[in-house]
């Protein structure tokens, strides 16, 4: 453990977690095995390694499956409400853990402390709003054609849901969607990103002890761990009627052709390419906050970061300036330390991905205004550290058009009024979060409008960064269309069934139809 690892006391949270040296990576709740090849988890914060993890094999898989499915026989059966009850209990397991879950998620994924406990407390949250919603998965009631007739729709579990998570949210993904599954009735198998997968050992061993202090089956909670080999078995499972893929839209493309050729659902939450537009009317003290926290957050490792502003003529100057300089003030380091800004990158392999795209822009005539670079020297040796960089571009620029996962944000300028901005915000293949941050109404409006943002997030004074759990959360295009989290997502973990019960002596058919014997 290093100097900063421990001093952040990183040790005694690997051990309240129950994170040993070397992890068995498949469980079905309480038990744990695997017989796969040992992955390494290398800390981006200090280049360390922390702990590693024995993958899951295909035969480790089919144990888990086998446990699932015949968990789900039981789970299905248990009342609502009742598992609203259990998830009450995770939620309540989480508060108590959530200081060294959040350690962990900062100092394995490299975001800041602060944000890893936001990311716990949004676990906490859609607890809580799943075990209300436990007792409101509502269906409706109709009037039927046929005299004494009565008709209604109920919502019944699906089965086993294949949860595949990407790394920037190594914990709060699995609970977006386990916590609603769970109250909906069925049982989950968790394939967290290979790049965190102490994160998804540390929640399994939650979720286990609550499940253990209910004398609850095993297979109600699984995971597994490996690459997007294990992965694909999800993918290409007829007993998984549901895969919720969370990562790069070049993932989801391939995960939702498996899904669909077995005609089984997947709920996709892939890339965006983010913007903000700012208009003339704009509050520029504000434009600037969600502006840089947006592109520079997380080291611009968020879904929803903000990748490009498209700013009026008339104000770009002003824009521009006050942003630059705001990039001034960043520090950059340690993000266990609350005074850093910005965080490593995830690993190496990012940090080049950076570097091209840097290059790329200039090759294709944009400006750099804020030059990036990679750091070097004490406190980074970990190689992932870069600085957050700023570029004039045009929005066809191929790489303007392509989501790339580290701090750097495009200024691209609009001359005409508000339709125009927003023919720019919706002209690149992904959809998930935009914003416009004005004070004119009728902006706003046509903003928000059906010919407005064809994003799924659409924001009027906030930026793109961060979203509460109430609302349904994803986005369009090649952001895959799913929804999770609050509003009726819970409904794509169920299966609806219309009934119609004839409480008469008769049997009359539907549409008038006779068929006398
Ligand atoms: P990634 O696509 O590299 O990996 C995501 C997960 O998919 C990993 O667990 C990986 O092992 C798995 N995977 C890869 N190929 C697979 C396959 N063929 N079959 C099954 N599983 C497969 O993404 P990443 O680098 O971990 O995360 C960053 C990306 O995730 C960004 O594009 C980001 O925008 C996106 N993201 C989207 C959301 C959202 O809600 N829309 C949230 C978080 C991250």
């Amino acid at each position: 453990m290093s100097t900063i690892a421990q001093q952040f006391g990183m040790t005694e949270a690997l051990e309240i977690l129950g994170i040993k040296a070397v992890n068995e990576g498949t469980s079905t709740g309480g038990q744990w095995f695997s017989g796969g090849e040992l992955i390494e988890s290398y800390s981006p914060v200090d280049g360390q390694l922390i702990a590693k993890v024995k993958a899951s094999t295909e035969a480790d898989y089919e144990k888990v499956m086998q446990s699932a499915t015949e968990a789900f026989k039981t789970f299905r059966l248990m009342p609502a409400p009742k598992r609203g009850e259990i998830v009450r209990q995770f939620g309540e397991k989480l508060r108590q853990y959530k200081e060294p879950l959040g350690k962990l998620v900062s100092y394995e994924m490299g975001k800041s402390y602060q944000e890893g406990l936001g990311e716990v407390q949004e676990m906490i949250d859609i607890c809580d709003f799943a075990v209300g919603l436990s007792r409101q998965l509502h269906g409706l009631t109709m009037h039927s054609e046929r005299p004494s007739h009565r008709m209604y729709e109920q919502y019944h579990p699906l089965g086993v849901v294949g949860i595949i998570s990407a790394f920037n949210f190594p914990v709060a993904v699995w609970s977006w969607n386990t916590a609603l599954a769970w109250i909906c009735g069925d049982v989950c198998v968790w394939k967290p990103s290979e790049k965190t997968p102490l994160c998804g050992i540390a929640c399994q061993n939650i979720i286990a002890e609550v499940l253990r202090e209910n004398n609850l089956p095993e297979g109600i909670s699984c995971l597994i761990n490996g690459d997007y080999k294990i992965g694909q078995l999800l993918n290409r499972d007829t007993r998984v009627p549901l895969v919720s893929a969370t990562g790069s839209t070049r993932m989801g493309k391939i995960v939702a052709q498996e899904v669909a050729a077995r005609l089984g659902r997947s709920l996709l939450e892939l890339g965006g390419n983010n913007a903000i537009i700012v208009t003339p009317d704009a509050d520029i003290k504000m434009t600037v906050i969600g502006a840089v926290f947006g592109a520079v957050g997380t080291a611009g490792q968020r879904c929803t970061s903000t990748r490009r502003l498209i700013i009026h003529e008339s104000i770009y100057d002003k824009v521009k300036d006050a942003i630059v300089a705001a990039y001034g003030q960043l520090r950059i380091g340690n993000p266990l330390d609350q005074n850093n800004h910005v965080g490593p990158l995830i690993d190496t392999h990012a940090v080049e991905l950076y570097n091209k795209a840097l290059a790329q822009v200039v090759a294709e005539g944009g400006k750099i205004l804020v030059e990036g670079g990679v750091l070097t020297g004490a406190g980074y040796e970990s190689g992932c550290y870069v600085k957050p960089a700023i570029a004039e571009a045009k929005n066809d620029f191929a790489i303007v058009q392509h989501e790339t996962f580290a701090p750097v944000l495009y200024l691209l300028k609009y001359s005409g009024d508000v339709t125009e901005a927003i023919e720019i915000q919706n002209g690149v293949a992904q959809g998930l979060s935009s914003a416009i941050m004005t004070n004119n109404l009728r902006e706003a409006e046509a903003f928000l409008s059906a010919a407005g943002s064809d994003c799924g997030i659409a924001n009027v004074n906030i930026g793109t960064s961060g979203a509460e759990i109430g609302g349904a959360f994803g986005g369009e295009k090649e952001t895959g269309g799913g929804r999770e989290s609050g509003s009726d997502a819970w409904k794509v973990y169920m299966r609806r069934q219309t009934n119609t019960i004839n409480y008469s002596t008769s049997l009359p058919l539907a549409q008038g139809i006779k068929f006398d014997l």
